[in-house]
Formats: structure tokens, sequence, C-alpha cells
């Protein structure tokens, strides 16, 4: 017995590379492993059973920066921690993603004082920014969705040219320098 008699007329399917492409980027995302403040206790929540972010394809929190496409900035970031988060993002592979997630990364939030980053686009090219203090974890992953749809519309030679987007970005001055 053949397939088609089986599943009936399953008929073609087309697509365009770039679809499968940005698909399977959305598909099996894995994001670092590193909480910074309150928030990545919502953070840690969200890969927890009762939210199990698994079923985003976020299955695995990896501990090495090489091996991870998504940071997750989950909490404040203070200036002494700035380089090194900067130097973490560095490590990561092209290409690759950030969220901000919670007030204090995205803007400082209830810190504003001088040892605080005032958001963390400072230092790193924020794709999707999650507001609340903390955010719940509903609200991490709808912003997980989000870069999802962001992702969707990437093409493939944003990626192509062997020099990547957001050092084009840091390039144009879109980041500031750490001071
Ligand atoms: S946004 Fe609120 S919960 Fe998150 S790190 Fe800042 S103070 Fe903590």
């Amino acid at each position: 017995m053949g397939l088609e008699e089986k599943a009936g007329d399953l008929g073609i399917v087309t697509t365009t590379l770039e679809g499968v492409v940005n698909w399977g980027r959305t598909k099996a995302m894995w994001p670092m492993l590193f909480g910074l403040a309150c928030c990545a206790i919502e953070m840690m929540a969200g890969q927890a059973s009762n939210y199990d972010m698994s079923r985003f394809g976020l299955e695995l929190m990896r501990a090495s920066p090489r091996q991870a496409d998504l940071m997750i900035v989950a909490g404040r970031v203070s200036r002494k921690m700035a380089p090194v988060l900067r130097r973490l993002y560095d490590q990561m592979p092209e290409p690759k993603w950030v969220v901000a997630m919670g007030d204090c990364a995205s803007c400082g939030g209830v810190y504003n004082n001088y040892a605080i980053v005032q958001g963390v686009d400072e230092i790193v090219p924020v794709d999707v920014y999650v507001a609340g203090c903390p955010p719940r974890p509903e609200a991490l992953i709808d912003g997980i969705l989000q870069l999802h749809e962001k992702i969707k519309r990437d093409k493939i030679t944003d990626h192509a040219d062997g020099k990547p987007v957001r050092i084009e970005q840091a390039e144009r001055g879109a980041l500031k320098p750490l001071g």
C-alpha cells in the first residue's frame, strides 16, 4: 500500500528557502543560561512545567554563549556588569537575538542612578522589549513570539555577507560605546 492510499492526496507543498530557514530558526532557539536580578526568577518560571517555553522551541538553556543564539537580559545591568554582558554577546555566533526582559533591562526601571545601565540597548542591540516589573512568564513568552514574527521577516542575505548586521549597526553609531 502506497502513502497516497494511506494518507490521501497530499498535493504539493511549495515554500521558499528563506521561509524554511526562518521557520527552523524560530523553532529551535537556544537561550543563554544567565540571569541578573529578580526578573530571572520569572524567566526560570517560564522554563518550568507550568509555562514550559519548550513548547515554543526554547528547549535548552545553554550554559555557553557559543552554543546560544538568544540572549534574554533578565534584570538590571550594573555598569560593572556591562562589559561582561557585551563580551558574552560577542561570543555568541550569528545570527543572534536579544530580548530585554523587564523595565530595568529596557530603560533602567526604578534604578535611575549612576550605577545601573539605563537600558541594555546602550551595549547590545535589542530586538524585543518586554515591559513589567517583573514581567510575568506569559509576558516573556509573548515577547518571544513577537521575536519569532520578526525573525520570519528576516532575509537570508541579512546574515550572508560575512558581516553581522549588528556590527554594522554599531559602526553606524546605533549603539553607544561603553562609558
Ligand atoms: S524590572 Fe523589577 S523585577 Fe525586574 S530586575 Fe528590575 S526591579 Fe527586579
